[in-house]
């Protein structure tokens, strides 16, 4: 017996990093898996991966409004009904907020919150369709904390903490639960040191960047995207039956206190 056995679950961004691998134990766990993502070759190699049968992937813009609605029709063509979401798909931009231009904090709000809200707008009407579910969606440490340079990306991730309490309000009546994992930092190509500065040496960076969260994290690492996915899975299957509305902070101890050592 699988933990979501017969589920069918959408996850956003699941080409790779955390959405990646939440497809993956999804699918292990006996859920039916659609992964939406913009990285189309990505995406379709991992549906091949799992087969047919048990997962397909559909080009999802997050932040497109039509996107969402062939979405939802290829994944109730291909396996009949919605119970599941993950709200996953995120984009991050370093920058000083007074040189932030408008364009690029329009981005991230259009990506991270608003992508965010059509999802849950969109899903939710089919999940309750199939009897209720859940969604689970993707927030972060720093939308429990302020972090200098990330302020779009940080101010998106307050808001889906935002939309996360309010949307269990809305839906509990409707069977439908909703909640949000807050990674800490996690080996994902999004954190890559390689992709943040082009510029250094790949290895030596990987070293820098293992030493700064010995230092930073009581846990002495950087997250696993396995890590995050094994939460989402508790907050999709039904071991969370009687948790909605709550954010959940998986960082290896990174915000239980000030380190002065
Ligand atoms: P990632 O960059 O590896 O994966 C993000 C995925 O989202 C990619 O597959 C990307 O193509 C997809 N995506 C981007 N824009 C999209 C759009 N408009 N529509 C659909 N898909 C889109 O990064 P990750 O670390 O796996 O990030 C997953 C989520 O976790 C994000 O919401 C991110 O903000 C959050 N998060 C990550 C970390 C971390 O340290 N890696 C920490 C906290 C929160």
């Amino acid at each position: 017996m699988g933990k979501l056995d017969g589920r069918v679950v959408i996850v956003t961004g699941g080409a790779r990093g955390q959405g990646e691998q939440e497809a993956r134990l999804f699918a292990a766990e006996g859920a039916r898996v659609v992964i939406g993502d913009v990285l189309d070759d990505q995406g379709e190699a991992l549906a091949k991966e799992l087969g047919g049968d048990v997962a397909r992937f559909v080009h999802l813009d997050v932040s497109q409004e039509a996107d969402w609605t062939a979405a939802v029709g290829a994944a109730k063509d291909a396996f009949g009904k919605i119970d599941g979401l993950v709200n996953n798909a995120g984009i991050l931009r370093f920058n000083e907020l007074v040189s932030t231009p408008l364009e690029e904090f329009q981005q991230v709000i259009q990506v991270n919150q608003i992508g965010c809200f059509l999802g849950i707008r969109t899903v939710a009407p089919e999940i309750e369709a199939a009897g209720g579910g859940t969604i689970v969606n993707t927030a972060s440490y720093t939308a429990m904390t302020g972090m200098a340079y990330v302020g779009a990306y940080a101010a998106t991730k307050h808001a889906i903490l935002g939309l996360t309490r309010v949307a269990a309000m809305e839906l509990a009546a409707k069977n439908i639960r909703v909640n949000a994992v807050c990674p800490g930092a996690v080996d994902t190509p999004m954190t890559n040191p390689a992709q943040l500065d082009p510029t250094a040496d790949p290895t030596e960076a990987q070293e820098a960047v293992a030493e700064l969260y010995k230092k930073l994290v009581p846990l002495g690492r950087i997250g696993k995207p396995e890590e995050v996915a094994a939460l989402a899975l508790f907050l999709t299957g039904d071991d969370s039956a009687y948790i909605t509305g709550q954010p959940f902070v998986i960082d290896g101890g990174w915000l239980a206190g000030v380190s002065i050592v």
